[in-house]
């Protein structure tokens, strides 16, 4: 079975709309780019076709390649202050001069919209969450939408980055489900993997997991995004593995949630702000 992510993303931007309807005022998103990375681009202009959709008001922040740290976060601070400013990112990743770590802390936690802040990640750990990173909320609204629970299951996330394999894994426990995580010096992948009722992968490898690494009928959310010969495939041999297990494909698969998800964190800091 293929979990499809445009029906849920399609709901989720329509609830963000009439919730920003319901608001009476457009939130204000400020999209931070910096340098020419041509993902980046792509990744941004697609947020602020979505936000203007979904009735926000984006506007990008785009500054050179050679920025300087001290540079970035006065433009930070400066949007922090900007009432007209309900949530804020800084698009990752940065050129490598820009420590991620630091840049982040400067943007104040209740407009951090990417939920990237130390003080957002620790109240996720904390089971008590402001902004969830939008890609792995995008994963829970995918389980949800297809009424996967999981409460009680075996999870197997692979991949520990902050910005989707430690907040994913958080989400699960706080879920109930019993989590375990996998990353490059796991050793024996498959017989870990092969372990999960619900198998999260974000890792940026084509086709890592193969047949043979899943159990029947798990489910299983390819978060992967790869460029193979000028075509986009995900971490997970998609074509081996679509009629054994509950699969999202790549593309339509989690992309489409993550910047749905982006916009539902806007209109909540919007929310929040306004109290
Ligand atoms: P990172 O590069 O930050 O993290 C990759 C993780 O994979 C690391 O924890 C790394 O382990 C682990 N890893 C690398 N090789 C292996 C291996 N052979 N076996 C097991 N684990 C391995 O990537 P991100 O988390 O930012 O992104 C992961 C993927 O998801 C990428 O393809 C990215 O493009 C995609 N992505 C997709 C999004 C979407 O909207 N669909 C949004 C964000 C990301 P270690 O920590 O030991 O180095």
């Amino acid at each position: 079975m293929i979990l499809e992510g445009k029906p849920v993303a399609e709901k989720i931007l329509k609830e963000v709309k009439a919730g920003v309807e319901k608001l009476g005022f457009s939130p204000g998103l400020a999209i931070v780019r910096i340098g020419e990375d041509p993902a980046s681009k792509t990744y941004v202009g697609t947020k602020l076709k979505r936000a203007a959709d979904a009735g926000i008001t984006a506007r990008e922040h785009h500054l050179k390649e050679s920025t300087t740290g001290d540079e970035l976060i006065e433009l930070i601070h400066k949007l922090n202050n900007d009432p007209a400013v309900h949530g804020m990112i800084v698009q990752l990743p940065l050129p490598p001069h820009l420590d991620a770590n630091k840049i982040l802390e400067g943007i104040d936690p209740e407009k951090d919209v990417d939920g990237l802040h130390p003080y957002s990640l620790g109240r996720l750990v904390a089971g008590n969450p402001t902004f969830v990173p939008a890609t792995p909320q995008g994963v829970m609204e995918i389980l949800n939408y297809y009424e996967i629970d999981p409460s009680g299951k075996d999870a197997v996330v692979v991949g520990r980055s902050n910005m989707v394999g430690k907040p994913m894994a958080a989400l699960l426990v706080n879920s109930n489900s019993t989590v375990e995580i996998c990353h490059s010096r796991t050793q024996g992948l498959g017989a870990h993997t092969k372990r999960a009722e619900i198998l999260i992968v974000a890792v940026g490898k084509p086709k890592l997991i193969k047949e043979d690494m899943v159990r029947e009928g798990a489910a299983v959310i390819d978060v992967g995004i790869n460029r193979v010969e000028g075509k986009l495939v995900g971490d997970v041999d998609f074509e081996a593995l679509k009629d054994k297990a509950r699969i999202t494909p790549v593309p339509g698969g989690v992309g489409k949630l993550t910047v749905a998800c982006l916009m539902k964190n806007v209109l909540k800091a919007a929310e929040e702000g306004k109290m």
